[in-house]
Formats: structure tokens, sequence, C-alpha cells
């Protein structure tokens, strides 16, 4: 049944615009789960304090579900809707050009600029959520950002384009009527395959970190972490052999084999990487 009715509301968003600009609420969740595991005692308080301050109903007040806060602020935000993603081109990868030449953020983050990407947006975020004169309401907001912004930074089609908007425009057959687009199964169909629970699928992955793995995924900052997404949309998502562009006629592409297995243990990873790389920022700026 749950099948049945993730595939009809999967149906139903498939080529609506702005649909799926996100991990799906699992995915994000499961960021957050692991970075709580690795949090210092000072930053997990502060955390707790941050969310017991918010009186935001846009979601439930937990952390996994205050990690999806960001998308659902969106909806009556639609100026911060590229702060979610950066558009490197696969054809010709300029992360200062997608990243609109990395302009200085106005004061507070929240106030833009409207032409920012997730890279300039973490990082601005960051710097106020790590300041204790900011504002309150602001530095609740920031947090919010922070805790969604990294987690978006992992998903390979938030990095990556090939001018069908990141992969929305891109029609694939999961058999039978079941058809999704490339970014949604990104989003939500390689993750939820691995395990649909969030917390379940965070325990799970979270079990698998070494500390030689978390020692490394700490190296680096919001912008090799984006290549690094990017490469992995080269690599692995975009073997689906898509065109580039967004025509209207393309008929629903056929998932190679093996095409699921790879995507499911670069979800994995990217999750992982995700959950190490919240922590290191909260840890940063609240520990
Ligand atoms: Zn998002």
């Amino acid at each position: 049944m749950r099948s049945k009715l993730l595939a009809a509301a999967l149906l139903t968003v498939t080529g609506l615009p702005g649909s799926a600009l996100a991990w799906g609420r699992t995915g994000h969740a499961v960021v957050a789960d692991i970075a709580r595991g690795y949090l210092t005692p000072k930053a997990a308080a502060a955390v707790d304090a941050l969310l017991a301050a918010d009186t935001d109903a846009l979601t439930p007040s937990d952390l996994g579900a205050r990690a999806s806060w960001a998308d659902a602020w969106r909806k009556d935000h639609r100026q911060t809707t590229e702060w979610h993603f950066v558009d490197v081109e696969l054809d010709h990868p300029d992360l200062a050009s997608a990243c609109f030449g990395f302009p200085a953020s106005a004061t507070p983050a929240s106030a833009g600029p409207e032409k920012d990407c997730v890279v300039g947006r973490l990082n601005a975020f960051e710097a106020e959520l790590a300041d204790p004169k900011t504002d309150p309401d602001e530095r609740l907001l920031a947090f919010k950002f922070v805790l969604h912004l990294v987690g978006d930074l992992h998903q390979p089609l938030h990095a990556a384009d090939n001018q069908d908007r990141g992969g929305n425009c891109v029609p694939l057959s999961l058999g039978g009527a079941r058809t999704v687009n490339l970014h949604s199964y990104w989003d939500t169909i390689a993750v939820e395959a691995i395990e649909p629970d969030p917390t379940k699928l965070a325990a799970k992955l979270a079990a698998d970190i070494t500390p030689a793995q978390r020692k490394a995924w700490e190296k680096g900052d919001a912008k090799t972490w984006a290549m690094e997404s990017f490469q992995i949309a080269k690599s692995s998502v975009y073997t689906i052999g898509s065109k580039p562009g967004c025509a209207s006629d393309t008929a629903p592409i056929p998932l190679s084999a093996g095409y699921d297995q790879a995507a499911q243990a670069a979800v994995a990873l990217q999750l992982k990487k995700a959950g190490v790389r919240l922590a290191l920022e909260l840890n940063r700026a609240l520990g």
C-alpha cells in the first residue's frame, strides 16, 4: 500500500515546476539524526535550546523535522528558491558562475541576496549561527537553514545541471506505468529503497562510518563539498544517458541494470558525509 501511495504521489508531482528541490523529508531527517550523534555536549545543549525556543508551526519541532523547514518556508518565500542548490553545468563546470560570482551577503543573511547559491548561503547562515550577537529570531532561522542546506549540498542533483533543471525534467520509467523524474528519484526513491524509516536508516548508516572516514570527510569546505557532489552527478546520476535540455516529448528512460544499486550506494555515502559535516558545522558554531 505504501509503495502504491508513494508512486501515486510521485506521479502527481512529476513535472510540476519547483516540485522537487531537495532530499525528501526522509533524507534530511537522516542527515540531522546522524549529525546529532557527533555533537559535542555543548553543541548538543545549544541545539536543544534552539529547538525549544522555536515556536514556528511550519514543521514539527524535532530536529529531524526542522531539517526540512527551509523547504516548507520556501513556498511563501520564493526569493529563497535559489539558495537550495548550485547549478554547476555538466558541460562547462564553473562553480563561481553557478554561484552568481559569490555575492556578499546582506545583513541579516535572511534578507539575501536572492541570487545566491547553496554554498554562499550556507557560509552566511553559519556565520550568523556562530555569532551570539545575532538577533534571536534570525539565529533560529540561520540554524534551520544550516540544518537543511548541508543536506541539500550533498544531493548530487543540487550541485549539477544538464540544462534540465537539475534533472527535474528528465522522466524515468520505473517499470509498468510508474514514472518519476530524475531529481525525485535521487531525492526520495533511492533513499527510501535503502530503508524508508529515517531513524532506522540513520542508525544503519551511522554504524558504518569509521573514525578514519569521519576524519577524511571533515576536510574541505562548502565549495569542495559542492564539487564532490557534482562529480557524483557526473559519474553516477547522469549515466542514465539523458540528453541535455528539457524537451517536452522525451520518453521515460528505463533504468539500466545496476543503476538502482549504484544510486543507493552513492546516496548512502552522501547522507553519511552530510551527517558528519553537519555535525562539524554545528560544533564549530555552537560547540
Ligand atoms: Zn532544499
